[in-house]
């Protein structure tokens, strides 16, 4: 289906009004068939590239946290071992390359 068509079964869906059935829908409760499986939500139009982009523009990557190394002070983040000095909590955990 292209996008922004709607099904083009008739009378599906039916009325607008709510608690009113179309005679296919009561045909088909009728039957057996619940009206959830009958009446399922579609959009009426296709949402415009604009508006889209205009949702989208709140999702974004969260900002990487960095706090203090509690024993050199510079940022390093939580629960990793510090780039600066190699330490994790209390301890040498790995050695740190000497700058060149
Ligand atoms: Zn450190």
């Amino acid at each position: 289906m292209r996008a922004g068509t709607r099904p083009a079964v008739e009378g599906v869906g039916g009325s607008r009004r709510p608690g009113v059935m179309s005679a296919l829908v009561r045909s088909l409760v009728d039957d057996g068939i619940r009206t959830h499986e009958v009446e399922m939500a579609v959009p009426k139009r296709r949402h415009s590239k604009t508006r889209k982009r205009k949702r989208r523009t709140h999702h974004k990557a969260p900002a990487i946290a960095l706090q203090a190394c509690a024993r050199c002070g510079d940022p390093k983040r939580p629960h990793h071992v510090c780039p600066t000095c190699g330490y994790y909590a209390g301890r040498q955990r790995v050695t740190v390359a000497e700058d060149v």
